[in-house]
């Protein structure tokens, strides 16, 4: 029978083309040897070497384990003992938007008043009167100044153009923007939002949550995507080690621009495209919208995938807009200008079109996700996700964003509802300082409060809701995910000051939150987030030890080589 076999063996040996032969017909592609290899696998083992072929990972284990792949044709990596990680997976960026601004305007990082009004000075001799200055996003939390810009600081710099300061959530306009927008002391606020007016009742100009009203003054055509300026937005991932992301709140527009990037072969990481659900007036309009999708949740390749979707249940802890459960209270008047003791911030959509929108999701078989920043605003949806799951639970991973006031009780419930957390640590490091001073340090002691949501058992992705810019620290928000880890593991901020050291994790807990656990978000654990045989070949090749090195050492991390199914997509000169 054996002897049988090895003839059946030979012969078709022998009808294999000479080409083929000369190379061992099951050789690796790449093969990285003498790495330490943190393979976040569930034991988090360390390996020396892996070998990949056609995309997967075949061995990870010793040199000679993966030497056993080597053929001809193998692409060899010298690991000279660096530490190897599995491939960053960022769930939260906006890179359509930073691709979208950048083609418009480079985008540039305000960090005063005094910047922003110099910025205002060079733009108004570039521009005709009649034309609106948009600038770029600042977050009063990010300014020397720690407030908004006031209308009278921008019309020193901007006396005839309207000028709109867009903080996301939040604008402030000068003079000549409120009077060309017709806003006036008799306006009334827009339903969710506010127009903020002095003693006097005159607008000062800050507009809360009222977007809309503003909407026809946009500058035309800052939605197009050119795809080159996409595809230079990802290869600044990839150099950073990132290999797989989530666009976190796409148009169907921006999920097609991704489709055409991949068809121009020009999409070199992996990705998810969140659909945003634009609010309606009722019901049948979301449910219009949604049935009206081309595609499922989920449809797609390891290249690109549909789905989520998207709704913004409340506004911004930067910008104080947030729905909390406790007023912000007068500490919070100069950030914020908040002068109503018992102002706790806006949810952007009422209760039942949140309760609405997430049951009519999750009943047409789609994972939903819920930006909402303050402890009231998950309140709601979580009642939302609870009443919606009623009947049907299921595996469906709908999420928080942000979800930045972490407590037990909430954490309990988020696991019991089989919940997920999406949420940035890199805001602990940017904002924290502010936001203590503002809203005092017993509140912000769980800001972010990772180790909370980890000891309920909730599984949390920290990711960078990079929205801006190109360079990996100077953007807004900062997308070198090393900071993000940085910032998880020691809870200090820009100034070095620690916020409450109780609620970092461990090394091994952050790397499985941008790794492992990040994989869950986009129902991938099978094929990424982990260095293990079977699963796709993609992993960070480091320029220092990220288990062991000093902390500080943590947020300079480099990433040597990005590998992306066993091809190399990176490698740092
Ligand atoms: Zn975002």
């Amino acid at each position: 029978m054996l002897k049988h076999l090895v003839a059946v063996t030979l012969l078709v040996a022998a009808v294999v083309p000479v080409s083929r032969m000369q190379q061992p017909a099951r050789s690796a592609d790449l093969v990285l040897l003498d790495g330490r290899v943190v393979t976040v696998d569930e034991r988090f083992s360390i390996a020396t070497a892996v070998a990949v072929r056609d995309g997967r990972f075949v061995a990870v284990g010793s040199n000679a384990d993966a030497r056993a792949h080597i053929g001809s044709t193998t692409r060899v990596i010298d690991g000279r003992g660096r530490t190897v990680i599995p491939g960053i997976i960022d769930t939260h960026v906006h890179a359509l938007d930073v691709a979208a601004a950048e083609a418009a305007q480079p985008f540039r990082n305000l960090r005063s008043i005094g910047e922003l009004q110099d910025w205002l000075r060079s733009e108004t001799q570039r521009q005709t009167p009649e034309r609106w200055i948009w600038t770029p996003r600042v977050f009063p939390t990010r300014l020397r100044e720690r407030r908004f810009p006031s209308r009278q600081e921008l019309d020193r710099a901007a006396p005839r153009h309207p000028v709109v300061v867009d903080s996301a959530y939040a604008f402030s306009l000068n003079s000549a923007a409120l009077r060309a927008a017709g806003i006036t002391r008799d306006s009334a606020d827009p339903p969710g939002g506010a127009i903020v007016k002095d003693a006097a009742g005159e607008p000062t100009g800050l507009l809360r949550n009222a977007g809309g009203l503003l909407a026809r003054f946009r500058p035309a055509g800052s939605e197009r995507v050119p795809l080159e300026t996409l595809e230079q937005v990802h290869r600044q991932y990839l150099a950073t080690g990132i290999t797989s992301v989530i666009e976190r709140g796409a148009s169907l527009d921006g999920y097609r621009t991704y489709e055409a990037l991949k068809r121009a072969d020009r999409l070199h990481l992996r990705a998810s495209v969140t659909i945003r659900v634009p609010p309606a007036d009722d019901p049948a309009g979301v449910e219009r919208f949604i049935g009206s999708l081309p595609m499922r949740f989920g449809d797609g390749d390891h290249w690109l995938k549909a789905g989520p979707l998207k709704i913004v249940a409340d506004g911004g802890i930067l910008i104080g807009t947030s729905f909390m459960r406790e007023p912000y209270g007068l500490g919070a008047r100069q950030l914020y200008a908040v002068d109503d003791p018992r102002y706790r911030g806006f949810l952007t959509l009422t209760t039942a079109q949140i309760a609405s929108t997430l049951a009519i999701g999750h009943r047409l078989g789609w994972q939903m996700v819920a930006h909402v920043t303050g402890d009231a605003g998950v309140d709601v949806v979580l009642d939302a996700i609870e009443a919606a799951q009623r009947g049907s639970p299921g595996d469906r991973r709908h999420t928080l964003i942000h979800a930045y006031f972490a407590n037990p009780a909430t954490a309990a419930r988020a696991a019991r509802l089989g919940v997920l957390v999406d949420t940035q640590p890199a805001w602990h490091y940017k904002d924290a300082d502010a936001l203590s001073d503002a809203l005092g340090r017993n509140r912000v002691a769980h800001f972010i409060g990772l180790d909370t949501w980890r000891r309920a058992g909730v599984e949390v992705a920290i990711n960078t809701d990079h929205m801006f810019g190109l360079d990996r620290n100077d953007a807004m928000n900062p997308f070198n995910p090393f900071l993000t880890i940085y910032a998880a593991t020691t809870r200090r901020t820009e100034s070095g000051r620690v916020v409450n050291a109780a609620e970092a994790v461990s090394r091994q807990d952050a790397l499985r939150m941008m790794t492992r656990a990040a994989a869950r978000f986009s129902f991938d654990e099978k094929n990424r987030g982990s260095i293990e045989a079977g699963k796709l070949g993609d992993f960070v090749v480091l320029d220092d030890h990220i288990l062991t090195c000093s902390a500080e050492r943590l947020r300079t991390l480099r990433a040597d080589i990005t590998v992306i199914g066993g091809l190399v997509a990176h490698e740092r000169r």
